[in-house]
């Protein structure tokens, strides 16, 4: 089968691909706002028809929140993978339209000093990018009259306002959708240049916690200097979090932390990151992390706790010479590799509460913390997802970590037991979730023609 053929027919049908984003973007698929319900709908819909007019067998299918598009087309048996690919069709809502130089949802390309856009909610996240995936798969069809494999779509139309539909689903449907391997577009280029491929995500642990001494708020005059003051406790705490290195105090922390991969390590070298200008960007100099890391190192592959709010006592005007019954604080740790956060909690509940005088109590509010997630890039789908890749793009493509969280790729891999690859072509400067957004021409062709070089490379 020729992947050249399928590359030239991508070229030229953009024009008529372009074109049908339009068509997608117009439609107010804004997840949050139940004055859009119906526009969510119309969006499924059309996703539906979009699907079945390449001859996939593809049906809207209800859940208590807004649907999910879900289609299947079979492909030769046997010794190819059975592929997964996952997009959002919701958009975040548009305010401030003021901000906006246009309709969001009149969709345009514009010329700019960086060359084309296409303009528009949803033009990077995630419209433009699901139909790369779409208009590959079309162009591929036309092409050879067949898939190269099996197929199975999953669009969602709850990701921008917390997807509380996607577990339930996956979990009535887990047999219908595991696959072999996740394909999932909703990331972005290295530094808006370098293709990616995301495969380690951080996961989340957070604290909230409230630490009470005296049983009532004290006058300072009648008992400044004999009470103990929640605040002066909860300071200490805090800031005995890290040490001068940068590393955090809390006693097994690190279990379960993991050393990068020599490759890996090589690859991050090269990708040059520029943490001068990444922090430059928001008035920072140095990096705050452990010192004896990389700045990439310590937004991808290291753990980390921030306090996130601490608030006791009298802050309103004036002063009050309260001596305050009580101090809080919100905590969060970003977890990698191993760690539990279950352990972790407890680590921390046990290293803030020996530090709390006696007579002292500590109320928590919990929620619930995830691990990280990292996929197996043993598995030779990966590295061929990564050569293909490189074929297209003008820098080599790297595997990398992500700092936050995506939770469909952790949800893939704990209900469906499948290994998610994060592909995605947005570039840092796409606006998305703001005024303006976009996405680059550039992204949208070459990331057309990159999933048929993937389609190709995961199928020979
Ligand atoms: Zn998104």
């Amino acid at each position: 089968m020729s992947l050249d053929s399928v590359l030239t027919r991508i070229d030229q049908n953009m024009p008529d691909a372009v074109e049908r984003l339009f068509d997608l973007m117009r439609i107010k698929s804004i997840s949050t706002d139940p004055a859009f319900d119906k526009d969510v709908e119309a969006a499924a819909d059309w996703l539906v028809q979009e699907l079945q007019s390449i001859g996939i067998a593809a049906e809207k299918r209800l859940t208590s929140g807004h649907p999910m598009v879900v289609g299947h087309v079979d492909g030769p048996a046997d010794d190819v993978p059975h592929i997964l690919f996952y997009g959002h069709y919701d958009v975040q809502p548009v305010d401030p339209l003021e901000l906006w130089d246009r309709d969001p949802f009149d969709p345009a390309l514009e010329d700019t000093a960086a060359g084309k856009v296409i303009r528009g909610r949803g033009s990077s996240d995630d419209k433009g990018q699901l139909m790369t995936f779409v208009e590959a798969c079309r162009a591929w069809k036309a092409e050879h009259g067949a898939l190269p494999c099996k197929i199975t779509f999953l669009f969602e139309g709850e990701e921008e306002s917390g997807s509380p539909s996607l577990v339930p689903f996956l979990q009535e449907n887990a047999e219908e959708l595991s696959c072999d391997i996740a394909l999932i577009c909703d990331t972005g280029l290295f530094q808006s240049k370098v293709p990616a491929i995301t495969t380690m995500l951080r996961g989340l642990l957070a604290e909230d916690f409230t630490i009470t001494g005296p049983s009532r708020d004290l006058h300072s005059g009648m008992y400044g200097g004999i009470a103990m003051n929640p605040i002066r406790i909860l300071s200490k705490i805090l800031a005995g979090l890290h040490d001068d290195t940068g590393a955090v105090t809390v006693p097994g922390f690190y279990d379960g932390v993991e050393e990068l991969p020599e490759d890996i390590r090589a690859q991050w070298q090269g990708l040059n990151f520029d943490h001068a200008s990444y922090l430059g960007d928001v008035g920072l100099k140095a990096p705050a992390g452990e010192q004896d890391r990389t700045p990439l190192e310590q937004i991808w592959a290291r753990p980390t706790c921030d306090v996130n709010g601490v608030w006791g006592g009298y802050t309103g005007d004036g002063f009050k010479t309260v001596l305050p019954s009580q101090a809080s604080a919100k905590l969060s740790f970003r977890l990698v590799g191993q760690q539990d956060p279950d352990k972790i909690r407890t680590a921390f509940r046990s290293y803030l509460e020996s530090a709390l005088p006696e007579g002292f109590t500590v109320e928590y509010r919990t929620e619930k913390g995830s691990s990280a997630s990292q996929m197996s890039i043993t598995d030779p789908a990966f590295e061929k997802a990564r050569l293909a890749l490189s074929d297209e793009w003008p820098d080599p493509a790297a595997y990398v970590g992500c700092g936050g969280s995506i939770p469909i790729a952790g949800f893939f891999k704990d209900m469906l037991n499948m290994d998610s690859m994060l592909i995605g072509f947005g570039c840092d400067d796409d606006q998305i979730h703001s005024p303006n957004e976009k996405y680059d021409m550039n992204s949208f062709h070459k990331g057309t023609r990159s999933w048929a070089r993937i389609l190709d490379a995961l199928t020979r």
